[in-house]
């Protein structure tokens, strides 16, 4: 949290502004109602980030709840057999539930609880979120209630079911194309309804002001474990971090820790079927500025100027727009940026599952992809990336469309 000493580094500190900009992206953009909310939320987290109890009880639940630290593994199968860089994993797919977002929904329900709350609300695309949230209420005794979309519902039923098992509400949302977008609105509506006894629990380093900050400082720990593990095993830097994007919480959690260093950090988009509009979702390698989801960032536009449809296999990736700071860090030039397809990222998916012993979730097979394609040019270098989840939820899609991987 703020007092970890990485928290404390100068970038850290001055951004976002108290305001929510990094640069000129970010911000909040909300109705009015939806604004005081925010700002009570803001002042909560500042306020609370700094309490000594709540600092203590997230370190008390990083270690016995979730498993914290994950490890740093050396990819040493995969690397010999690239005969260039080495490729090292952070093994965010070891966290509780598999994945990193359970960083954030932890955090996230703990503030809740500080503040008084007593539901959690949010929508679930892929249902990834909703598991992770319905976690964290459980955990803490919270009423959860996720809205989702009903085509979605009918897609990913054994998340469906998972939140269900852990005590959530799931709201089905019918109106529109009944996926992710109308649930946003949906949960947000209910939210509004209500917003003295809930809290808004947001997925990613998206939305508006604060919760672009508060998720990357939430996921933060990411970056400050694997930097210090990352040291203790091989007595420097990484030359390279990379992490996929969709709205960029993984990849933020470990950058964060290296924006002051002489690190390269690559944030890799899913390009899906090809580089038309409609096929893919690298918002930040085709996007234009623009405000969605109530902040300003770089987003993919359809001709009316609206949230463009997007595809990617890995249904954590399909987002049209990213977090703010990664529109600024690129603007600035301190991050590049990569795009890899759904053929690469099942190529990937598959090396990790066979050299290594590892199932990848799709979504961390696109950072994998990255360092595999980069790994043979770079010898003697030493490639980081963060593997954000385990694919044990992508095992029945990737069987039924490519089989075993032989
Ligand atoms: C949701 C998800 C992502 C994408 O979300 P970010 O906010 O971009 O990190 C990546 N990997 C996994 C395993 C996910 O569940």
């Amino acid at each position: 949290m703020n007092r970890d000493s990485k928290l404390a580094s100068p970038y850290l500190k001055s951004f976002p502004d108290e305001k929510g900009y990094f640069g000129t992206f970010g911000g909040s953009f909300v109705p009015e109602a939806v604004a005081i909310a925010m700002q009570e939320i803001n002042d909560a987290y500042n306020l609370i980030a700094q309490n000594g109890d709540f600092i203590a009880e997230l370190r008390k639940i990083r270690k016995h709840f979730q498993g914290r630290p994950t490890p740093v593994f050396f990819a040493h199968n995969l690397s010999k057999e690239c005969g260039g860089a080495g490729i090292y994993l952070k093994r965010e797919d070891l966290n509780h539930t598999g994945a990193h977002k359970l960083n954030h929904c932890m955090g996230e329900a703990l503030l809740a609880k500080y503040m008084g709350k007593t539901k959690l609300i949010a929508e679930t695309g892929a249902g990834q979120h909703g598991v992770a949230l319905a976690t964290a209420a459980a955990y803490f005794g919270l009423e959860c209630e996720i809205y989702m979309g009903e085509v979605d519902i009918a897609k990913e039923k054994p998340n469906v079911l998972r939140m269900q098992i852990l005590g959530a509400r799931v709201v089905p949302v019918n109106i529109g194309a009944k996926t992710l977008k109308e649930a946003v609105d949906k949960a947000f509506e209910a939210y509004l309804k209500d917003t003295k006894n809930s809290m808004y629990a947001i997925g990613s380093v998206v939305g508006p002001h604060p919760f672009p900050k508060m998720v990357r400082d939430f996921q933060a720990i990411v970056g400050i474990e694997a930097r210090e593990q990352f040291v203790e095993m091989t007595g420097e830097l990484p030359d390279v971090v990379c992490a996929c994007v969709g709205g960029g919480s993984n990849a933020m959690g470990i950058f964060s820790a290296f924006i002051e260093d002489c690190v390269e950090l690559v944030a890799v988009e899913p390009l899906g079927k090809g580089s038309a509009l409609g096929h893919h979702a690298a918002s930040l390698n085709f996007g234009q500025e623009g405000i969605m989801h109530g902040f300003n960032s770089i987003m993919l536009k359809d001709e009316s100027g609206e949230p463009a449809a997007v595809h990617s296999i890995a249904s954590g990736l399909d987002y049209p727009s990213v977090g703010p700071e990664h529109a600024y860090l690129h603007s600035i030039g301190r991050t590049k940026i990569a795009a890899i397809d759904d053929k690469e990222a099942i190529a990937a998916f598959f090396a990790l599952s066979r050299k290594e012993g590892i199932i990848p979730a799709l979504e961390s097979s696109h950072a994998l992809a990255y360092a595999l394609k980069i790994a043979p040019e770079l010898k003697g270098k030493k490639i980081l990336l963060n593997l954000s989840g385990r694919g044990d939820k992508d095992i029945d899609f990737v069987s039924e469309h490519y089989g075993y991987g032989n």
